[in-house]
């Protein structure tokens, strides 16, 4: 259940409360894959990843369901980190919770790909593709 609430927080858009003067200043920063968490080696260089039910049996080269989580080498590595793909300041009436701090800022950030197809997801332009498939938009970001 903990690794599901990591990779759904990680998946998924964060957010938190926003202050636009302690927010650094945004820059494209260019960071290789980093290695994952959550999986263990299989013969043959394969991985089997374990961050979420799926639990994706992974060949070299390849790519879980998510398309996230790729095996380079033997081992599973995290496309998506520190590789955003909609960073945004909305206003916190936006959010699920908009009643806990009436007029304030929230930040959201998210990385691309998901593990589930639901038939009504709002986000499908970000959660069907994978992270090296996704633009960064950025908007309200000093
Ligand atoms: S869908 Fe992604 S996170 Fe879930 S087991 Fe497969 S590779 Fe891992």
């Amino acid at each position: 259940m903990k690794k599901i609430k990591l990779f759904l927080l990680l998946v998924f858009s964060s957010t938190w409360l926003f202050s636009q003067e302690k927010f650094p200043k945004y820059s494209d920063v260019q960071v290789p894959p980093k290695e994952a968490q959550f999986w263990e080696k299989l013969p043959n260089s394969f991985v089997k990843c374990e961050l979420c039910p799926w639990r994706c049996t992974i060949a070299p080269k390849q790519r879980g369901l998510c398309r996230t989580r790729e095996n380079i080498n033997g081992k599973l590595y995290a496309l998506t980190y520190a590789r955003p793909c909609t960073i945004n300041v909305d206003p916190i009436e936006k959010k699920p919770f908009f009643h806990v701090l009436p007029g304030k800022n929230a930040f959201s950030i998210a990385v691309a790909g998901c593990n589930v197809g639901c038939k009504f997801c709002q986000n499908w332009q970000i959660s069907k593709i994978a992270p090296d498939e996704s633009i960064i938009n950025k908007q309200n970001i000093p």
